[in-house]
């Protein structure tokens, strides 16, 4: 451990993922020799990972182990690719793109600039969704030279210019032959892993924000 606070713990390294772009940071545990903490959350804090914790931490220097919680975190990297999967078919097939979007662990609701819709188209994304997941295309990550990302068609379709100049090279989530965005968060390697997904929610909320919620389907 390398620092703490009120606020929380720093590591010199973590396999806990801290919040941003939309998903969730992580939740698990800190032990070390005679004590433990729960981690609630996890942020970035000028620029480092900050582990959230309950009751009273070690002192520095103190040699810990982390655990993320597992089951929850891979919930969430389903979620986050099953996402990415939607925003890409309603790109691919009705043009619109994403206006908004929220994560939980197994359920998630994203907006798009679509002039309407009903239950019924939210039935046809829905089938198209567990198509296209079931075809097990493989999610693969690359780190691009922000100059060729700014000039990529599918990463500026995704607002990849608003991301900060500093970030170079961007991290790159391609769903192969289906998605494509600059994105900082965690996935499962390919789209089986998600499982099958239920538009449980379609609904406006105004013009630009027409909202589809999904959930896993875990059965
Ligand atoms: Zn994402």
């Amino acid at each position: 451990m390398v620092a703490a606070s009120e606020e929380g713990v720093v590591l010199d390294r973590t396999v806990f993922y801290a919040r941003g772009g939309g998903q969730p940071g992580d939740t698990g545990s800190l032990r070390w020799e005679g004590g433990s903490s729960r981690v609630t959350d996890t942020v970035k804090q000028a620029g480092e990972v900050l582990h959230v914790v309950e009751g009273s931490p070690p002192t520095v220097g103190t040699p810990i182990t982390a655990e993320i919680d597992w089951d929850r975190r891979l919930m969430l990297m389903r979620t986050h690719t099953a996402l990415h999967a939607l925003s890409g078919i309603v790109f691919r097939d009705y043009g619109a793109k994403v206006t908004g979007g929220n994560m939980e662990p197994g359920v998630a609701r994203m907006d798009f600039e679509l002039d309407s819709i009903s239950q019924e188209f939210g039935r046809e994304v829905e089938e198209k969704l567990n198509r296209e997941l079931a075809a097990d295309r493989p999610v693969l990550v690359s780190f691009l030279p922000r100059a060729e990302a700014l000039a990529d068609p599918d990463l500026i379709r995704t607002k990849v210019n608003l991301i900060p100049e500093h970030v170079d090279p961007i991290r790159v989530i391609d769903i192969e032959g289906l998605d494509k965005q600059a994105d900082g968060g965690t996935h499962v390697r390919s789209t089986a892993e998600v499982g099958r997904v239920r538009v449980a929610k379609t609904e406006s909320k105004g013009k630009g924000f027409k909202r589809m919620r999904i959930e896993l389907v875990d059965d």
